[in-house]
């Protein structure tokens, strides 16, 4: 079925999209369907995807080994409640995250989406003191992060560029620190983690964990920052018994270059969120593994459980694409594809540092940004690129890429080309 003009009227009128306005929206581009690496017009345009689908599609679309993993959960079950009831498909996930994750990580909350993952977390860290008889209820974070939008995840997103003053009064105040100056690649700065060491000194007693999202702060900023920042972040929580919670719900599953991003400072979190990637881009889920101790002693609370259940918790069919995803990402031998990425991104955007509308250019395996001087508009800018074939999805001063792993290098070079044509 193609969409109408009058079916494109009625989205304009009646359907909300994100981030966008009921009474001036952005236009919207009809997409009919979706293979490989390609997204398809409904005028029978192909566009080459640079966004993954808001990181999520990293095999790309209408893949065969995941449209199989579906159908055949779809002809036993798509859903069944988890409450008293376990299924194949969650326990398969739920062993291959436990086995992909750092070993301590050892028990695994399913849910729906990224920003419930993080409410999850920090319902975690707060049951957690409760639990020890402590009342530890802040949660320090650092500026520019950006953990979701629902209201626990959105109270620990930057307190400046994000949606804090149009809910204040109603987000809980919690603790930031100024975000990471030094970046990756550079040589190490012992000041940069001064502004964290002292919150945390200062606030220690009443803080219930630290949340951070691992060395690429996404959404607040697209900032890559120095691996060591996160070393002495993990040392500060263990001197002061503070929780660590690394989001790691865009950078999961090797798109830094490493499987997981706190692997570029070998440390491992007490809680670990994970989303997006997950199931490859197909539906939504996410997970939330933390330790046998966190666990633990959360049961032995005075709740006696951990008090959170969805609706759709463990969801068989997002189960069983998550599981074929995450065989495909070991299959697929993806340090390389995204090594190769990253070889490609270095080669093509670094040289535009010099050019006259850009700030700056940054690349992390298979992430290259580039900052404009001015933000773009991002109607007209879109529309150029769709024009060149490519979907880029920018956001304020932001061009960025985050293409699917099994992109062709001739694909991946449209993509840049795209951006060098507006950086000039
Ligand atoms: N944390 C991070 C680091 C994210 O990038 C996002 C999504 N952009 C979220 C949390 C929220 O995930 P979701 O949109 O699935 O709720």
């Amino acid at each position: 079925m193609s969409l109408s003009p009058a079916d494109l009227d009625f989205d304009q009128r009646h359907i909300w999209h994100p981030y966008t306005s009921m009474s001036h929206p952005l236009p919207c581009y009809p997409v009919e369907a979706a293979s490989g690496v390609e997204l398809q017009l409904a005028d029978g345009r192909k566009l080459v995807d640079g966004m993954s689908s808001w990181w999520a599609a990293i095999h790309g679309y209408n893949h065969p080994q995941l449209n199989q993993a579906a159908t055949r959960q779809l002809e036993k079950m798509s859903h069944v409640m988890f409450g008293g009831i376990t299924h194949p498909a969650a326990v398969a996930l739920c062993r291959k995250l436990v086995e992909m994750t750092p070993s301590a990580l050892e028990c695994v909350f399913l849910a729906d989406s990224g920003s419930v993952a993080v409410e999850v977390s920090l319902k975690m860290a707060l049951q957690y003191w409760q639990a020890r008889g402590e009342k530890r209820q802040r949660i320090l974070t650092l500026r520019h992060g950006y953990h979701g939008d629902t209201f626990g995840a959105m109270s620990v997103c930057d307190p400046d560029n994000s949606m804090h003053s149009l809910y204040q009064g109603y987000l809980t105040p919690h603790l930031f620190a100024a975000a990471p100056q030094c970046r990756f690649g550079d040589e190490w700065d012992e000041q940069d983690i001064a502004p964290f060491a002292a919150l945390l000194e200062q606030h220690a007693g009443e803080v219930a964990a630290v949340i951070l999202e691992p060395v690429v702060q996404g959404a607040g900023g697209m900032r890559i920052y120095h691996p060591h920042y996160l070393r002495r972040v993990r040392e500060l929580c263990d001197r002061h018994d503070v929780l660590l919670i690394a989001d790691e719900i865009a950078t999961g599953f090797g798109r830094t270059g490493k499987l997981f991003a706190c692997e570029h400072a070998g440390i491992t979190p007490d809680i670990l969120c994970l989303g997006k990637a997950l199931t490859g881009g197909y539906m939504t889920l996410s997970a939330t593994l933390t330790t046998r101790h966190v666990a633990e002693t959360i049961s032995n609370g005075a709740a006696g459980c951990f008090m959170h259940g969805p609706t759709f918790m463990g969801n068989p069919l997002a189960c069983a694409v998550a599981h074929a995803s995450l065989t495909l990402l070991t299959e697929n031998h993806w340090q390389q594809q995204v090594a190769a990425i990253e070889k490609q991104l270095q080669q093509q955007l670094l040289p535009l540092t010099a050019a006259s509308n850009v700030a700056d250019v940054r690349v992390l395996g298979a992430i290259g940004v580039v900052e404009m001087k001015q933000a773009v508009d991002v109607a007209q800018v879109q529309r150029e690129f769709v024009e060149r074939g490519v979907w880029i999805r920018p956001f304020g001063k932001l061009v960025y890429l985050m293409p699917p792993y099994i992109i062709r290098p001739e694909q991946l070079s449209r993509l840049t080309d795209a951006i060098a044509a507006i950086a000039d």
